[in-house]
């Protein structure tokens, strides 16, 4: 099973080479990135993380050695599946370039069957892996490092292209009750219930995570806050009109909202502020949302 919408970076110097490769990758439907060289494969891979890399090893500029030692010591690249195909059939070579981090080392010349059966076993393991590291597992939502940084990377969009975002951090009222009343188990079915239905009324382009133990946050790009505001009111009305379980359980959740530019562009003060405007909407009463306002952080 090939996922066919992966993307996979070709680092290579020959035209013929690339062609080659090329054609038998698009044959399965995987979406092709290009570089000529180490350079211009750091290049592409800050606009678009591919999901595999085939890279040369002797190319003009910067070869693919010196490419895998740049990944290796990068956190957010050093884990993708990495394969180096090349002339150099060398055994010491083949060891330097397993010991530089790659899984694979394939030798020209090749059979391009050979390439996608590798491809396709190091893309599953990958998404497998992917998933692990993602998701909360409890209600599959985004976890809380995966949440803020996705989080992190729409601000500095945000910051670079002038955009705007809002955010929204939701949390259970009087969760503790549910748990006291009907038990730990019964309070994880609730969760999944409200994870759920955050999902459900959020957008496309929206995402959600699970960042503590009954406490939400919802990332809505290209939104202002006024428009945040009605979306988490939505989702709060939603919540507060379900009945979970055999037991028909109704709970309510309360939210804050901030917005970048706005309040910040700093991850860690958004976050900050959209929790101080959950806490007045805690002390208004719960079952309601407020918005966080720059005169508080002045008094
Ligand atoms: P508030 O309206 O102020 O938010 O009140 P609360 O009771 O929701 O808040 P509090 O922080 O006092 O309690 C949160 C509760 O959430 C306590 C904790 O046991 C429960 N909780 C946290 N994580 C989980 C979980 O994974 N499963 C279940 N069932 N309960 C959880
Ligand atoms: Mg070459
Ligand atoms: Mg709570
Ligand atoms: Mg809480």
């Amino acid at each position: 099973m090939s996922d066919p919408k992966a993307k996979i970076l070709i680092v290579e110097d020959s035209s013929s080479m690339i062609n080659y490769i090329r054609s038998g990758l698009e044959n399965e439907g995987y979406n092709i990135l290009l570089a000529r060289n180490g350079i211009e494969a750091i290049k592409v891979m800050e606009n678009s993380v591919p999901d595999l890399i085939i890279s040369d090893i002797i190319m003009p500029e910067m070869g693919g050695m010196e490419l895998r030692n740049y990944m290796q010591n990068n956190y957010r690249l050093n884990l993708i599946p990495f394969i180096f195909l090349t002339v150099k059939t060398e055994f010491n070579d083949k060891i330097k370039g397993l010991e530089a981090g790659a899984d694979d080392y394939i030798t020209k010349p090749f059979k391009t069957e050979e390439l996608l059966a590798i491809i396709r076993a190091r893309l599953n393991r990958y998404k497998l892996l992917g998933d692990l590291i993602k998701y909360d597992k409890l209600t599959g939502l985004y976890n809380r490092r995966e949440l803020e940084e996705r989080l992190a990377d729409d601000l500095n969009r945000a910051r670079r292209y002038k955009k705007i975002l809002t955010i929204a951090m939701l949390d259970i009222d009087h969760f503790k009750n549910v748990n006291d009343t009907y038990g730990h188990m019964t309070g994880d079915i609730v969760l999944k219930h409200v994870a759920a239905k955050c999902k459900e009324e959020i957008r496309d382009v929206d995402y959600a995570g699970r960042t503590g133990g009954e406490e939400f946050v919802i990332v809505m790009p290209e939104t202002v806050k006024e428009h945040g505001l009605l979306a988490v009111n939505r989702i709060r009305l939603a919540v507060s009109r379900m009945s979970i379980g055999e037991s028909q359980i109704k709970v309510t959740i309360s939210g804050g909202i901030a917005s970048a530019p706005e309040d910040s562009l700093n991850l860690e003060d958004l976050l900050s502020f959209a929790d101080m405007a959950l806490y007045r909407a805690k002390d208004a009463g719960r079952n309601n949302v407020k918005k966080y306002e720059s005169v508080w952080s002045k008094v």
